[in-house]
């Protein structure tokens, strides 16, 4: 059988994570390694390996993992003071989980460097 990624474990609740937000389609769980007093990544619960590999087809996640972001950030009060949209994308993007993820990060002023 094929290696499963973290996140297809994550996903189907065969390690322990903090899930935030879980439908048919998206799951949102706390990072275990957060950045900032908040830190939420968003992913597909089908596996896309990166954002590389978003096309016609596929696109429409893209949108609906945006827009469980927004209703998270919304929902646990930090919409208002803002907050931080990231994806990684391979290795000069330092992406390290090779399962398409949003970073949502909040909760304090980020730094002003993206790199
Ligand atoms: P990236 O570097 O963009 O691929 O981000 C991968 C993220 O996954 C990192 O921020 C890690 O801290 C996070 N991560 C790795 N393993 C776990 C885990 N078991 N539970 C929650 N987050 C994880």
């Amino acid at each position: 059988m094929k290696k499963k990624n973290i996140f297809y474990k994550i996903i189907n609740k065969k390690i322990p994570s903090k899930i935030i937000y879980q439908d048919k389609e998206i799951t949102a769980f706390e990072d275990i390694n957060p950045q900032s007093p908040i830190h939420i990544l968003i992913v597909p619960n089908k596996r896309i390996k990166s954002i590389n590999e978003i096309n016609e087809k596929n696109k429409n996640i893209i949108g609906n993992m945006i827009s469980a972001s927004v209703k998270i950030a919304k929902k646990l009060k930090f919409a208002k003071n803002g907050y931080r949209i990231v994806i990684n994308c391979n290795k000069h993007g330092r992406q390290t989980v090779q399962h398409l993820h949003i970073h949502l990060l909040g909760g304090k002023m980020l730094g002003k460097k993206f790199n």
